[in-house]
């Protein structure tokens, strides 16, 4: 407990809320975060250095980084004023709650989910509503729909953490149609998944897609994301972010690493095939269940349960996420997929458990 008057100087939404944590031990291989496995070759990381190299660093980043939005712009071919850039989807994430929501509006998620979105939503002091994920972590589409269409703000993870599960775009159309607020959909697992809603936007103006440079691109080290709304939507969201939000290194990275698109593309490739390895691997193990992905990530069980499969793996070096105080999720640990020989590691290990 604390000797300060806390209740006085912050706020009670913020006093009842959990710091967001992540249990860390040493490790050999990281498979916690949904991270790529693999860095940047060396000759890339050059040419973004060598970039870094040649510019002022005494001058601010540029207002709006009208340079990588045009890339991006190009890339998802949709007009640049359609897109926000921010510190990481998280702080675009941030910039629309703060726009968006006021204390005591309606906000609405799935549960289990990403658990920055209630963070956020309570922050603004809004009322968080959840449709629950069934048993086979499947959205119901009958509970979710009259909530969605009540609340002011909407986020929907596509495909979900820490689930997996995709969403169809038809059930998001019907949300965006019956919905009066906004929805995010948020697709950081894109890469993998190469389902999208940014075909909806032009038919529902209440629609923002958010996307990140920290998982298949690689640049988690780098602080990027974006999101893709209405122009006129994106004027207003823009004023939830302080001025010369990115620094120039990240502008950088993501500029160059936007030239090497296809190695991204080969990469996610390559992780969708060893997820769907790992998993029917290990669902011949007696006693371990996982659930069907289309992320980088999938949820694993053991009959050791949750927390002594993470200790077990960690004593191995194998850092994997305990996400069993999310709703749900009581039995569960998140496997982020590794590159081939981590994998293997770790399914070594889920065998000793089984
Ligand atoms: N959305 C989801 C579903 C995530 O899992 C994460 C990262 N854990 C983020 C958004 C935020 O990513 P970033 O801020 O690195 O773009």
């Amino acid at each position: 407990m604390s000797n300060l008057p806390l209740q006085q100087w912050i706020k009670p939404e913020v006093l009842d809320q959990a710091p967001y944590r992540i249990r860390l031990s040493g490790y050999r291989h990281k498979m916690n975060q949904n991270e790529s496995p693999w860095d940047w070759p060396e000759q890339i990381k050059k040419e973004v250095t060598n970039r870094l190299a040649e510019v002022e660093w005494n001058r601010y980043p540029p207002l709006v980084p009208l340079e990588l939005r045009a890339r991006l712009a190009e890339y998802l071919r949709l007009s640049p004023e359609m897109i926000l850039l921010g510190k990481g989807s998280n702080e675009v994430l941030a910039a629309l709650t703060k726009v968006v929501l006021r204390p005591g509006d309606r906000m609405c998620t799935l549960a289990p989910t990403f658990p920055v979105y209630r963070m956020l939503g309570e922050q603004m002091q809004s009322q968080i509503i959840t449709s629950d994920l069934d048993s086979a972590y499947a959205v119901d589409e009958a509970d979710l729909l009259p909530k969605t269409a009540a609340a002011r703000l909407t986020i929907l993870c596509n495909p979900n953490s820490p689930t997996g599960n995709l969403m169809s775009l038809d059930l998001i159309e019907k949300v965006a149609a019956t919905a009066e607020g906004l929805v995010i959909v948020d697709e950081a697992y894109y890469d993998f998944s190469r389902v999208t809603a940014i075909g909806l936007l032009d038919k529902y103006p209440n629609l923002v897609v958010t996307r990140t440079f920290s998982k298949a691109c690689g640049l988690a080290g780098f602080r990027l994301g974006y999101a893709v709304m209405h122009s006129e939507l994106a004027v207003q969201a823009q004023k939830g972010l302080l001025p010369y939000n990115i620094d120039v290194p990240s502008l950088i990275a993501g500029q160059t690493i936007l030239d090497y698109r296809q190695l991204v593309d080969d990469h996610a490739g390559n992780i969708v095939q060893e997820r769907d390895r790992m998993i029917n691997r290990l669902i011949e193990l007696t006693g371990v269940r996982t659930w069907p992905s289309q992320a980088n990530f999938f949820l694993l069980e053991t009959p050791a349960g949750p927390g002594e499969t993470f200790s077990a793996l960690a004593g191995k070096g194998i850092l994997v996420r305990d996400v069993s105080a999310y709703p749900g999720c009581s039995n569960a640990v998140r496997v982020t997929v590794g590159a081939p020989h981590e994998n293997d590691a770790l399914i070594d290990v889920v065998a000793e458990l089984a």
